[in-house]
């Protein structure tokens, strides 16, 4: 992948990306951080202390002093961890709700979009390869969250092992030194020393940098494994009809490459973690003689060695650590670049300005004036230069064969999508231009797909936790499911499913449709759309489920969806939909009348379902 990010563009996306963790965590950054100060303090307590007594035994000698000394280092120290590990608990519960909290973070967001995202192809695949990645890996949002720490404890180490140790830098009075020690206790050995620690921090990026690229691929391996993974479990019925198992495993283990992912990443960390050991090995060499040389000439007491020697090993610390990490925060910015992509999505939907009137008497009328849309990504034309004028109290049907753009376009009217070519006028405005929210207020469809939830039958109704009870139970009569749901002890405020709640009702595909179908009423909209929501049932039924519909809709303008021709016949204006094209409009009687017509075709090509009903 890319990773040509320059060092600007880098840092830009890491201070964007900490924008949002922070704001999404920040509890349990706020308790990590204090718990991994508390942490990273004690060793240094410890050290600090000990060089106190070591100076006291080889010096002054007081018992005195010696017994309080001991006593405020094992106190300090029982303090601090004491300290710690009350943190630490408070950290874990905060740190246990992290994945919850970035879940809702993106469903936050999503909710937010513009639907036509959520049903293009590049952003569910776009959302799939996030998902991927934070699932395998925490790539992402996770991966910033998680090195907050270890930054933090680092700049903390390199902060206090510098302070406690620019004493050692200090030279002495010259007492005629000659070869080595009169090189130690000269500028330049502390140039010697400097420079190594220059180089030092140099290996630890580049090796981190290589390491983390080996991590980030074979992770990446391991996301694509997952998601295959997934995809393969879910046909299980299917895997033993047709006795598939020895297919799967073995496409299962060809693309998962075990042998690249395992041997040859171990190879890697191998070598380069070896280059990083060697020369930590070296540097801590070098300052260990460079301190024990200065003690020796007296620069300072064996107790500051023993501390200049534990802060050293803290500063080398401190400094790889922030190497590495800066390493993974950097490949990071992969996963990064795909989540921002995906919050910065256009939501040119909402740009509408205008309020939408709220009549009383609902005086609307729509027009599609020569509309025509494609798909995103799709070169066919779903919809071909419809033109069609509705007024509220329409009885509209809008007939064709699967695929010929009928669903489309409902989309197009309820705004889901906007048009590729032409207008959609309401009361002779573009749609476009009214608030999309308000907009949105005037339609109520049931989707062939509708969904249902495992909430409450009141609130898959309401479409809200809070409802109005009589509403709801009027909508629920007058869909015919009043009887069903007195005889629920606990009525309309039983749990659809069992998925949460044990006293959860099943409920049968016709009544979820009635269900649907009060829900849409619930919402007590001007417009009222029933997509082929009967799909699943017989042709007499559905017929039947849309004439009482008609009676129920009262004065609302009611658009009625269906390839069967027979459910439709009711409606004074009838629309036949042919590849993307009106290619007929008017009462049944009138369609019916032109032989050469789709409609006759089609109500021809149906008649053998229906004839007990005509
Ligand atoms: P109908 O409701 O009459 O069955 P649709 O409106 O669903 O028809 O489909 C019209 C055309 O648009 C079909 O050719 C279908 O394949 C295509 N189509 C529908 N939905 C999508 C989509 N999300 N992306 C691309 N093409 C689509």
């Amino acid at each position: 992948m890319k990773n040509k990010r320059t060092f600007k563009e880098n840092i830009k996306m890491l201070v964007r990306g900490y924008r949002i963790v922070f704001k999404i965590y920040r509890k349990a950054i706020i308790w990590r951080t204090l718990n991994d100060i508390a942490g990273t303090l004690s060793p240094y307590f410890a050290l600090y202390m000990s060089a106190l007594v070591v100076d006291e035994l080889a010096y002054s000698r007081d018992a005195k002093r010696l017994i309080l000394l001991a006593m405020i280092s094992v106190g300090g120290l029982f303090l601090l961890n004491l300290f710690k590990r009350l943190l630490q608990g408070r950290s874990n519960v905060y740190d246990s709700d992290t994945w919850r909290k970035d879940m809702y973070y993106y469903m936050e967001t999503q909710n937010k979009m513009q639907y036509d995202h959520l049903e293009n192809p590049d952003v569910v695949i776009l959302r799939q390869k996030i998902f991927a990645a934070k699932n395998a890996t925490g790539a992402g949002l996770s991966v910033l969250l998680w090195n907050i720490n270890a930054v933090c404890r680092a700049i903390v180490n390199i902060i206090l092992s510098v302070s406690l140790t620019v004493s050692m830098f200090k030279l002495v009075e010259d007492h005629g030194y000659e070869g080595f020690f009169a090189f130690i206790n000269s500028p330049y050995s502390i140039l010697v020393v400097l420079t190594l620690i220059f180089l030092n921090v140099i290996v630890s990026i580049t090796t981190g940098n290589v390491l983390s690229k080996k991590v980030r691929k074979a992770y990446e391996d391991l996301a694509e494994s997952n998601s295959l993974f997934s995809f393969l479990m879910k046909f299980g019925s299917d895997i033993t009809i047709f006795n598939m198992r020895r297919q799967i495993l073995s496409e299962y283990n060809k693309k998962l490459r075990r042998p690249s992912f395992i041997f040859k990443d171990r190879a890697y960390s191998l070598k380069y973690g070896s280059i990083r050991m060697i020369w930590d090995f070296i540097m801590t060499a070098v300052l260990f003689i460079f301190v024990a040389a200065k003690a020796y000439i007296g620069v300072f007491g064996i107790g500051s060695f023993i501390l200049y020697r534990g802060t050293i090993a803290k500063f080398i610390d401190g400094i790889s650590t922030l190497a590495e990490r800066y390493g993974y925060l950097i490949e990071n910015n992969d996963a990064m670049e795909r989540v921002f992509e995906f919050l910065d999505l256009p939501d040119d939907m909402y740009h509408g300005t205008l309020s939408v009137e709220k009549r009383e008497d609902i005086d609307y009328e729509i027009e599609f004036r020569d509309v025509s849309f494609r798909y995103p990504r799709s070169e066919n034309w779903a919809l071909r230069h419809v033109n069609m004028k509705f007024k509220i109290g329409d009885r509209m049907a809008v007939v064709g064969m699967n695929g010929s753009g009928k669903t489309t376009f409902i989309k197009l009217l309820c705004r889901l999508y906007d048009p590729t070519e032409g207008k959609i006028l309401l009361n002779g405005i573009d749609i476009t231009r009214y608030k999309y929210d308000e907009y949105m207020k005037i339609f109520s469809v049931v989707f062939q797909d509708y969904k249902l939830f495992a909430f409450s039958i009141a609130e898959n109704v309401a479409a809200e936790m809070n409802y109005d009870r009589e509403k709801v139970l009027s909508c629920l009569e007058r869909v015919g499911l009043g009887k069903r749901i007195g005889e629920l002890e606990r009525g309309i405020e039983t749990p659809l499913y069992r998925d949460y709640e044990n006293d959860g009702i099943d409920v049968s595909g016709g009544e979820a449709q009635k269900i649907a179908i009060a829900r849409a009423l619930y919402k007590d909209a001007p417009f009222i759309i029933l997509d082929e929501p009967t799909a699943a049932l017989d042709p007499l039924a559905e017929a039947e489920i849309y004439s009482q519909f008609n009676e129920i809709v009262e004065n609302k303008t009611a658009i009625y969806i269906s390839h069967r021709l027979s459910s439709c016949r009711f409606c004074n204006n009838i629309a036949v939909f042919n590849h993307g094209k009106i290619v007929q409009q008017g009462s049944h009687d009138e369609l019916i009348a032109d032989k050469n017509g789709k409609y006759h075709e089609l109500w021809i090509a149906q008649a053998q379902y229906y004839t007990e009903g005509e």
